[in-house]
């Protein structure tokens, strides 16, 4: 019942710190503990709107600050609009116009574990499904052909909260988005638990795949009689957002037709780049542009969205670091942007990605949710 402000995480364990981060931990964020299990381990507390269930070891791992009673308020309200910052390298947006339509697409299902995966892709495929694993690793993938079109295929991946190498899931969602390079993207969030799915759609997004978002479990939200404005959202990520129920079968053909659509004609995000509007994540967008430029060429020499690359070799992903082939002057470079970009944000690398999409999350979801 008491609430406390995370300062840092402090562990070695670099695949342990990041996902606590990409869970939703960042510095400055208010935790409240719900309650212990009998002997103690696990812990369950609450932050963003979700319900964390975490080992008491790895709890032990967040540095909290200004214990106090639990004092939970309504969400502040931002104002919010759009700011300008610099934009070099970023995609140059709808490549709509002269492409054929596409005849066959194949999408791949991507979400948080527990979004609805399984159930949207049991209703969208009916029968027609084939399980298997990939290469060399025992993680399922599940393809079926959709029911309103048997030219579109669609993939379950594994469930996924970040697209970062820290596990096998992860590697494996975003090796097979940038190889195999599906026609389009079926984002589906659980809207009960909005803001933490959104920090996967932000890096979604990035990747410059056609995109739909399917805000999943809206039987619920109406339930619990809350609201998010879906128009907002659409307004604020430029990608169309259908509210579905896959459980209660509502919102299906929406979401199957804009799927369709967008992949067919390979619309894809008209926006990669989101900042607050307080321009108070300037450093890290700063630092990502100018990483963008510096590596533009050789992400399109080996097929990679430049603005995915330059994120993450920002958070210090060394697999997309070594794909890049960078010389030593131009890696020196970017130690020196990323340099500059942690002494003004006072935080490191990866925890200053993390908050840059939570902050932005943070106000999107006052406004919208
Ligand atoms: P996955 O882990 O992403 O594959 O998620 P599942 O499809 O297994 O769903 C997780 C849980 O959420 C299950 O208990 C589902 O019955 C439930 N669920 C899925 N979609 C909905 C929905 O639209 N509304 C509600 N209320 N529950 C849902
Ligand atoms: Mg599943």
């Amino acid at each position: 019942g008491q609430d406390a402000i995370i300062e840092t995480i402090d562990s070695d364990d670099i695949a342990l710190r990041c996902h606590l981060l990409d869970m939703g931990l960042t510095p400055n964020t208010e935790i409240t503990l719900i309650k212990k299990a009998p002997l103690g381990d696990p812990m369950e507390f609450r932050l963003r709107g979700y319900e964390l269930t975490i080992r008491k070891e790895n709890a032990s791992k967040i540095k909290i600050k200004d214990i106090h009673n639990t004092d939970i308020k309504p969400r502040k309200h931002y104002g919010f609009h759009e700011v300008e910052h610099a934009q070099i390298g970023e995609s140059k947006g709808n490549n709509k116009g002269k492409q054929k339509v596409k005849e066959k697409v194949t999408f791949a299902l991507i979400g948080n574990q527990n979004s609805g995966k399984t159930t949207l892709f049991n209703k969208l495929t009916g029968s027609n499904q084939h399980v298997g694993n990939f290469p060399g690793v025992t993680i399922q993938k599940t393809t079926g052909i959709i029911k309103q079109d048997k030219n579109a295929t669609i993939v379950d991946l594994p469930g996924i909260y970040s697209l970062s190498p820290y596990s096998n899931e992860e590697i494996i969602t975003r090796d097979f988005l940038l190889n195999e390079r599906p026609d389009g993207i079926i984002n589906i969030i659980d809207a009960t638990n909005i803001e933490r799915n959104l920090f996967l759609t932000m890096q979604l997004i990035e990747l410059n795949i056609p995109i739909v978002i399917a805000l999943n479990m809206m039987d619920e939200v109406k339930e619990n009689k809350e609201s998010i404005d879906i128009n907002g959202l659409e307004d604020t990520f430029k990608v169309p957002v259908i509210p579905i129920s896959a459980y209660k079968n509502e919102g299906l053909d929406e979401l199957i037709e804009h799927a369709l659509n967008i992949a067919k004609n390979d619309e894809r995000p008209y926006k990669l780049d989101f900042c607050k509007s307080d321009n108070s994540c300037a450093p890290v967008h700063r630092c990502i542009h100018s990483i963008m430029e510096l590596i533009e060429n050789h992400a399109q020499q080996i097929n990679i969205p430049v603005r995915f690359a330059s994120t993450k070799i920002t958070e210090g992903d060394s697999l997309i670091l070594e794909k890049l082939e960078l010389d030593e002057n131009e890696i020196k470079t970017i130690n020196h942007l990323i340099t500059e970009m942690t002494n003004e944000t006072e935080l490191d690398r990866y925890a200053s990605i993390c908050d840059m999409r939570y902050s932005f999350i943070e106000e999107l979801c006052s406004k919208y949710v």
